[in-house]
């Protein structure tokens, strides 16, 4: 019987493999190949020029099929390369550098296409133009970086190469506090030959206290039982670092920036192996008959994903990509999986949430589980009749997306679709007026 722990790997070459353009929130590539062309494993798919880019590899050797717009992870549809893959593995000459200046490893770290899982390409977030004190490696997502503790060595050592290339003077490696086999291993885990430093976060005793009392260059911190999604970075500051943000900040304004466990793992690949971003570890739960953790190539489609993981458990109602709360809901299974991808959830016909949402009967529960304080029943009315303003003045940014409210909603109402929402809308006025005043 397999279980969540499990990861394996996916060797079974899909029909076909869908290679999306942008795979991250910027510009997207322009494609190098044109149907009917061969790829090799690590050859450049996609390129493109500007200031917020992730090139494009083949994790595939095969055919180019097609060109077009196909299905997306994002619930759009955009610019892909489909390739017919075949058994060949041949790839192009994967050349590893050593001992290179911080200007090589970053152009290293961005020739590779490596993107964070909050979808910003690894090279920019390591240099977003202010002044940095700390890079969070957020190892808060168990499954994923269980995945990844058999080379917890290879992940620490791009950890210390994304400090190098970035010139930040620290590191935090954050882990969830009942995550009791990563703090183990990160316990005998060893950096420079010597013992990491394993914290727990109490009370005023945020990251910096440690750092200052330790003088170490890494520490690692068990911070509570949560695990920080993108929408969470605000917490994750004021969790971890004591730092909280003010009202559409980001992180780099309280001097900090963040990876994933991924990431580091993928940056030793690219600088000691010379490898581009090809595969990551995804997990699959909810509805399949063996869920479990697996190392899938992107571009690989979720339903081939799921049939590693002994197909669909029952009548199949929802995929979900990226967390049953603030992930999104994709309407076929074709879809592939892209560099952000976390987890796919499977809910069954049963599970689905069908009901229709009625009026708000002004029972205050959205408000009592709100984990930020707000007001979710009274802004999400707001975003309804297009009050984007009063949503702001509500603090509709603050939201984490969680989701709780809406899960303890007598009425049913669609709280955080409409809370996003108005956060999408609130974001594009503010760059609006940011175009309008360049
Ligand atoms: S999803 Fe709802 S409960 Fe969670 S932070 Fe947003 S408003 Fe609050
Ligand atoms: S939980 Fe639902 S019904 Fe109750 S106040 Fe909030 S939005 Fe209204």
């Amino acid at each position: 019987m397999a279980n969540l722990s499990d990861v394996i790997k996916i060797d079974k070459l899909p029909e076909k493999a869908i290679i999306p353009m942008r795979q991250h929130d910027g510009i997207a590539c322009a494609p190098l190949v044109k149907k009917g062309d061969e790829v090799i494993v690590g050859q450049k798919l996609g390129e493109c020029e500007g200031s917020d880019l992730a090139y494009v590899h083949s994790p595939f050797c095969g055919t180019v099929n097609s060109i077009g717009l196909m299905p997306n992870p994002s619930g759009k549809r955009i610019l892909s390369v489909v390739l017919t893959p075949s058994e060949c593995e041949q790839t192009v000459d994967f050349i590893p550098e050593k001992n290179v200046p911080p200007s090589r490893l970053i152009e290293i770290i961005k020739e590779a296409g490596i993107v964070e899982y909050y979808e910003k390409p690894t090279y920019l977030a390591l240099k977003p133009g202010k002044r940095i004190d700390t890079l969070l490696m957020n190892a808060t997502f168990p499954l994923i970086t269980h995945a990844y503790l058999s080379s917890l060595d290879k992940v620490l050592e791009g950890f210390k190469l994304m400090l190098e290339a970035s010139g930040i003077p620290r590191g935090v490696i954050v882990l969830r506090a009942d995550d009791k086999e990563s703090i183990k291993a990160f316990k005998n885990a060893k950096v420079d030959g010597k013992p990491l430093t394993v914290a727990p976060i109490v009370g005023m005793r945020h990251a910096d206290y440690y750092l200052e009392d330790v003088e170490d260059q890494i520490i690692v911190v068990a911070a509570g039982n949560i695990t920080y999604t993108p929408t969470m970075m605000n917490l994750l500051s004021a969790n971890v670092m004591g730092r909280k943000l003010l009202l559409g900040h980001e992180l780099p304004d309280v001097h900090v920036v963040v990876c994933g466990v991924k990431s580091a793992k993928a940056v030793y690949d690219a600088i000691n192996e010379g490898k581009p971003y090809l595969e990551s570890a995804v997990t699959v739960t909810g509805a399949v008959n063996n869920p479990k953790t697996v190392i899938v190539k992107f571009g690989t489609p979720i339903k081939d994903v799921i049939d590693a993981c002994g197909g669909y458990k029952g009548e199949p109602g929802k995929v979900i990509i990226n967390g049953s709360m603030g992930g999104v809901a994709v309407y076929t299974d074709e879809v592939p999986v892209v560099k952000n991808t976390v987890g796919i959830v499977v809910q069954t016909e049963a599970e689905v949430l069908r009901d229709e949402a009625t009026v708000c009967i002004h029972c205050a529960r959205c408000v009592d589980v709100c984990p930020m304080n707000l007001l979710p029943g009274r802004i999400a009315a707001m975003a309804d009749q297009g009050m984007f303003d009063r949503c702001k003045d509500y603090f509709a940014l603050n939201c984490i997306e969680c989701g709780e409210c809406a899960v303890v909603c007598p009425a049913k109402k669609h709280l955080v679709q409409l809370i996003r929402y108005s956060k999408l809308q609130i974001m594009n006025q503010k760059n609006e007026t940011v175009e309008a005043t360049e």
